[in-house]
């Protein structure tokens, strides 16, 4: 009986990791990146393979974040035809820039030369000129690939990236330029994901981390992050990691385990051809949104690993 119950509860949870993946990517890749809106039947669309019981988790989650998109559609409505000029001085303020050493003027009268877009109706991005870009760069905000999401409790959020014809050979090291020829796709994706997962934090969806120290929350919270972008967008995971800069050693003991055991199942998908099967990081997607600390993230990595059969 118990053998019985215990099949049911991992057939179950085999279910739930393979549909609410899946249907992360088809945000991702088919709602959003596509510039769809996350209408009604958009929405019930995506609902259609969900079993039941995950049926309002996931009904909530997709509220929230249509709810907190069309927040930011709200204020970028307000300023209609400004939007570049309106987003950039909320991130100089916000970033405290001008403390940084950064020239406000010279920002100010480069933003014209910058691009500005919206996909899906909420989500900008904003294309940042040559020395808009090296000047965020040196002030220590960004990421090293160049782009970035900000999301803003109260004002708005928003992706930048740089403009790659702008870009000089020296700004670039060589690693980071076939990665933006090749993989601009990518990087569009991972930022995606962050964007809406920034989202769902701010709405109140994302399980909160109840980890002991606040040092050890913002590392798992960000760890927890950059491994669901890895997932959607195959980017590399250790270098956005440590891009954080943790100082503390237990932080980084923790940081280190979890890459190795993710760094692990990767491999064996790859190795055994597992992805060929079907088996693939997708699965991983909800054992990881529904840990709070390093020790259940990496519970659940082992856990899910064992029940497809993945060597660590
Ligand atoms: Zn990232």
């Amino acid at each position: 009986m118990k053998e019985l119950r215990e099949g049911v509860v991992s057939e179950t949870r085999k279910k739930m990791s393979e549909t609410i993946g899946e249907l992360y990517k088809q945000i991702i890749e088919g709602v959003l990146c596509s510039n769809s809106e996350l209408d009604d039947a958009t929405i019930e669309d995506l609902l259609r393979d969900i079993p039941e019981h995950a049926k309002r988790l996931c009904f909530d989650g997709l509220m929230i974040l249509r709810g907190e998109i069309g927040k930011n559609k709200n204020i970028l409505n307000e300023h209609e035809g400004e939007e570049k000029e309106f987003i950039i001085n909320e991130y100089i303020q916000h970033s405290e820039l001008e403390k940084k050493g950064v020239n406000i003027t010279d920002i100010n009268d480069e933003i014209k030369n910058c691009t500005y877009t919206e996909l899906a109706g909420g989500i900008p991005l904003i294309g940042l000129t040559h020395s808009i870009w090296t000047a965020l760069r040196r002030a220590g905000t960004g990421s090293p690939d160049g782009w970035t999401t900000s999301i803003s409790n109260n004002g708005v959020s928003f992706i930048f990236y740089p403009l790659l014809a702008q870009m000089k050979e020296s700004d670039l090291a060589p690693w980071l330029k076939e990665h933006y020829i090749k993989q601009g796709l990518l990087s569009k994706k991972h930022e995606l994901h962050h964007f809406i997962w920034g989202m769902l934090e701010r709405g109140g969806f994302a399980r909160e981390s109840n980890e002991s120290s606040s040092e050890l929350r913002e590392a798992f919270l960000n760890i927890r992050h950059e491994l669901i972008a890895h997932i959607f967008s195959e980017s590399g995971i250790e270098n956005a990691i440590f891009a954080h800069n943790p100082n503390d050693s237990h932080v980084i003991d923790q940081i280190n385990s979890i890459i190795g055991i993710f760094s692990s199942i990767g491999n064996t998908i790859l190795i055994d051809k597992m992805a060929d099967q079907g088996t693939c990081l997708e699965l991983f997607f909800y054992p990881i949104m529904k840990s709070r600390n390093f020790n259940e993230l990496r519970d659940n990595l082992i856990q899910t690993a064992k029940t497809y059969n993945i060597r660590i």
